[in-house]
């Protein structure tokens, strides 16, 4: 659909699901640009941590002169925290940033769906959980889209876009609209297929990185340094695995080996066994490195 409409003006509010990494990112962004934002987790801890994350993360851009004193002020006033997930009833936009879990997501959809006011969008920030199956899970399917940020939120261009099944063209501009309006760049992903765009792409590779350690091949500073210098990435593929958490990393690589069906996407046995030893990467100090917290 192309329209020269503006189909956020009316957007005033946004409740965001979830306060970790993705959920403070995605606050504190919607919030820079003139949002009301209510922040939910079911942590008391995640949304104490989460507004300690967003000060000092618009601290850092005040003093590098990218918002002013003023912006970073008004921005950290305009976000509310709640552990209530009832308080988010009368957003305009419902953004969904919860743990990468199908049955947890299917119930918040379901939940959600009962109390948020008719007219409001449901997005999910899933990075490849089937967006169509959400959708089923509401009766306003046709409201239902995929809008993936990507991390850290603040720092990152991209919002990949994800039409489920049902959802309609006027739900889908409206969010590339409030992408644009967050100054991030919307890509959308045309099927809603596991892992979309850059997890379908993203995710072997690092799980091929986590077979290379397993076997023996390199340890894991020289997988790192060898994909960084011989393939010009920023930063290596098993410390991007613990910038991203590698209980999300497993969670999608059950969702492309399930939803494929196909053994190449068999998630390596080092995943599962840190991710059952509560090795998490940097979330919880102890990844392929050791952050020390
Ligand atoms: P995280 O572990 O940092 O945070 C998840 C938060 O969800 C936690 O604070 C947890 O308390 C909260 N939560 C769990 N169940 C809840 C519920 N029922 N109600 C409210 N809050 C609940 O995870 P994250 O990295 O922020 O990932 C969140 C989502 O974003 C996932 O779907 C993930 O796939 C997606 N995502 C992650 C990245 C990344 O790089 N980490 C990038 C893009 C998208």
């Amino acid at each position: 659909m192309v329209t020269n409409q503006n189909l956020i003006a009316h957007i005033k509010s946004i409740g965001v699901l979830g306060a970790g990494q993705m959920g403070n990112g995605i606050a504190q962004v919607a919030a820079v640009s003139g949002y009301q934002i209510t922040l939910c987790d079911i942590s008391d801890e995640s949304v104490k941590k989460a507004m300690k994350t967003i000060s000092t993360s618009l601290e850092k851009l005040t003093a590098k002169n990218v918002i002013t004193e003023e912006l970073k002020n008004s921005a950290l006033a305009r976000i509310h925290t709640t552990t209530q997930i009832n308080d988010l009833k009368n957003v305009d936009v419902f953004i969904e940033a919860a743990t990468e879990n199908i049955d947890l997501k299917m119930k918040i959809f379901k939940d959600v769906d009962a109390f948020i006011q008719p007219e409001a969008y449901l997005f999910s920030n899933t990075s490849s959980i089937s967006i169509t199956k959400l959708a089923g899970a509401t009766k306003r399917p046709e409201k239902v889209a995929g809008m993936h940020f990507m991390n850290p939120v603040p720092l990152m261009k991209l919002v990949e876009g994800i039409r489920g099944l049902q959802t309609t063209d006027q739900t889908f501009e409206t969010m590339k609209q409030l992408t644009e309006k967050m100054g991030k760049t919307f890509v959308p992903s045309v099927k809603d297929m596991p892992g979309f765009i850059v997890n379908r792409i993203l995710m072997p590779m690092i799980n091929e990185a986590i077979y290379t350690l397993h076997e023996g091949i390199a340890d894991v500073e020289s997988i790192d340094q060898a994909m960084k210098l011989g393939t010009n990435q920023p930063m290596g593929p098993l410390t991007l695995a613990d910038f991203i958490g590698l209980d999300t990393c497993l969670a999608i690589m059950h969702v492309l080996h399930d939803g494929l069906g196909d053994s190449k996407y068999r998630p390596c046995p080092l995943l599962t066994k840190y991710v059952e030893a509560g090795w998490l990467g940097k979330k919880s100090g102890r990844g392929f490195y050791n952050y020390g917290i």
